[in-house]
């Protein structure tokens, strides 16, 4: 370990209260809050900066929370965790599985918020062997794409200095104890795009009477299906999911409209405008073809940017990761499909490094069938299933991934 980000890395998170930080992500994890209503896990995280010396503010574009330490001179970085849940209901059968009604950690946010309040108490406590200013962000509403915009949009860098630099990490399945990094892209854009066919309703005894969106956007459905596989070339990426459908009230009553929510992923611009232009034109012509009295409503909804890391960042991250838990522990998993909100925090042109954590417990990952690689992860539960469980042996390495990663970029004496 030649780096000194790396040797004081290891020193300060050589005694971190491990029982204790387990025990703060158990009572996260039973106590999930939704999108913007992250109050008492705001509350939590606050209070927890407060005790390890920073200058902390809350309700930061909504239930954000930030928190200051300024060490003398020297870098600004950034180091954030979102802290929303899902409205998922968990499956887990955890002792510690939530206990609220229909809602659900089940994208690791708790874990993340975890990692962050033990990176930064140990950063305090050790705020003798480095210089610069460290801003420890608890971004709401990841979930929805809204919280990071909210809160730069609520003066976040006015109140506490613009960041040099910028680092987040997420939990996702894979053995736990890897640290997939990317030199540049590593998530995709979404895009929500919310489609309402309108018919007209009537008895469900006479059809001649009636135009019956239920079966326009049952053909809607299945020729969507054709524009990631007919539309888009071989060699780019690209998702188009139809996640919601929703008509009607009783079995005999012809409703007046049909509702479609789809959400799309994508690795370029010209990707994401050529799919927005398939859906409307689609929908257009099966609501021709049905007889539609109106054309239908095509509204793209929310919408998360394209994840790219800044390579020399990420190549300094990576390299103090590879340094701390071993080289084989640290790969390029290629880009995911799935999104951040995260680069709002850049304005554009801050540098970040994002970065995985997997999480699936030793055992889950063993017993998961299949032999290769691709067919391990695709069998475990991944982010967003009601039985996503990250191992609780994941705790400790999260707080020295963002230890470290910050001293790499801050000055270390
Ligand atoms: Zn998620
Ligand atoms: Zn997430």
């Amino acid at each position: 370990m030649t780096s000194p980000a790396a040797r004081v890395a290891v020193e300060l998170t050589a005694a971190l209260p491990v029982p204790e930080l387990e025990d703060f992500y158990r009572d996260l994890h039973r106590h999930p809050e939704l999108s913007l209503r992250e109050h008492r896990t705001a509350a939590k995280l606050a209070g927890r900066l407060r005790d390890a010396g920073y200058e902390v503010a809350e309700g930061v574009g909504g239930t954000g929370v930030a928190g200051v330490l300024r060490n003398g001179d020297g870098p600004v970085v950034l180091v954030r965790a979102d802290m929303d849940a899902l409205p998922v209901t968990e499956e887990t059968g955890l002792p510690y599985a939530s206990t609220a009604d229909g809602v659900m950690h089940a994208c690791g946010h708790d874990l993340h918020v975890t990692w962050l309040a033990g990176a930064a108490a140990a950063l305090a406590a050790g705020r003798e062997t480095w210089n610069g200013t460290l801003l420890v962000v608890g971004q709401p509403a990841e979930e929805t794409g809204q919280g990071a915009a909210r809160m730069v949009a609520d003066g976040l860098y006015e109140r506490f200095g613009r960041p040099d630099v910028l680092l987040g990490q997420h939990a996702a399945p894979g053995p736990a104890g890897l640290y997939p990094h990317a030199p540049g892209l590593i998530m995709s854009a979404s895009t929500d795009v919310d489609i309402v066919v309108h018919g007209r309703g009537g008895h469900g005894s006479r059809p001649e009477s009636t135009v019956y969106p239920v079966v326009t956007a049952a053909h809607l459905v299945t020729r969507l299906q054709t524009v990631v596989s007919r539309e888009i070339a071989a060699g780019e990426a690209a998702v188009l999911t139809v996640g919601r459908i929703e008509a009607g009230t009783r079995h005999n009553i012809i409703p007046a409209e049909a509702r479609i929510a789809l959400n799309l992923r994508s690795r370029t611009e010209a990707v994401r405008q050529r799919m927005l232009a398939s859906i409307r034109r689609i929908a257009q012509g099966e609501c021709l073809a049905a007889g539609c009295p109106r054309e239908p409503d095509v509204t793209v909804g929310a919408t998360f940017p394209l994840t790219v890391n800044d390579a020399g960042t990420d190549a300094v991250v990576a390299a103090v990761h590879g340094e701390v838990f071993g080289p084989d522990t640290v790969f390029d998993p290629g880009p995911a499909m799935g999104s951040e909100d995260f680069p709002e925090l850049a304005l554009g042109s801050i540098p970040y490094a994002y970065w995985f954590v997997t999480t699936t417990p030793g055992e889950v990952w063993e017993q998961a069938p299949g032999d290769t690689l691709p067919e391990k992860f695709s069998a475990v539960p991944s982010n967003h299933s009601p039985h996503f469980a990250p191992d609780l042996s994941t705790v400790a390495p999260g707080v020295r991934t963002l230890v470290s990663g910050a001293l790499a970029l801050l000055s270390v004496a």
